[in-house]
């Protein structure tokens, strides 16, 4: 087994539906030695936008923004080995002229896609990556996207080949999300067989929504063992990697 560093980029603060503040994270992160985090709160206007508290306003967003940016700052300061990432969970059920109005992908290290379960929310989130990129030409150097607790069930059978060349032409990656596990299940082994194939990036997110969960990565990465994804897995890490001196100075 590789050894590969502590991370988690799928968490909730208190800005949407998670127990803690940014700041709780961070410092039992730090306790636990994780290497680097990702927080990832709801965006959505969906009929899940009344139910959830999420980042619903562009002063909220901002606010997000400007403490993640501080918080990230403090870290590097300290000469603390936790780096601390930006993202955001885009409810793709959500508008499109909503996501498109509230949200700057530069902004954000990581943008999480969630519920992508049909060939057409593969088109929905194509269509929103090929926009952004006409906006913001180098998105890719800054935001790396992903796709939330992905369910391979939707995608077993015909439409597969067209999941995995979205996922290879734009550089998306597949989350193994401990929250989730019956979706690395072993009846999916051909799913995962085509991520190793097409050479997908793979990572680790736990959707904590509290700190006592923020480092159920073990049983994660005994599945990238087992589905042989380590190289996926060291090829995102490596990004991180290469990222970290540009996380370093904004
Ligand atoms: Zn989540």
């Amino acid at each position: 087994m590789m050894i590969f560093p502590k991370i988690n980029l799928h968490i909730h603060s208190t800005y949407s539906d998670g127990n803690n503040s940014i700041r709780e994270i961070v410092q039992k992160s730090i306790k636990q030695g994780l290497e680097y985090i990702c927080i990832t709160d709801h965006f959505t206007n969906s009929w899940k936008a009344n139910i959830i508290p999420n980042l619903d306003t562009k002063e909220k967003m901002e606010q997000y923004l400007t403490e993640l940016s501080e918080i990230r700052q403090e870290l590097i300061e300290d000469s603390q080995n936790l780096v601390l990432l930006k993202g955001i969970e885009v409810d793709i059920t959500s508008s499109y002229d909503y996501i498109m109005k509230m949200i700057s992908p530069q902004d954000y290290d990581i943008l999480l896609f969630e519920y992508v379960e049909s060939v057409e929310g593969v088109g929905f989130v194509k269509n929103l990556l090929l926009n952004w990129k006409q906006q913001f030409e180098k998105i890719n150097e800054y935001c790396i996207f992903g796709l939330a607790h992905f369910d391979p069930s939707y995608f077993e059978y015909s439409s597969l080949g067209i999941l995995m060349n979205f996922l290879k032409q734009y550089n998306v990656y597949f989350e193994f999300n401990s929250s989730y596990p019956q979706f690395y299940s072993q009846r999916y082994s051909n799913f995962f067989h085509e991520l190793q194939a097409n050479q997908i990036l793979v990572s680790i997110g736990c959707d904590s929504h509290d700190i006592s969960n923020l480092d159920n990565f073990e049983e994660p990465l005994n599945m990238i063992e087992f589905y042989a994804l380590e190289l996926n897995l060291k090829r995102f890490i490596e990004i991180l990697r290469t990222r970290k001196r540009y996380y370093n100075t904004i």
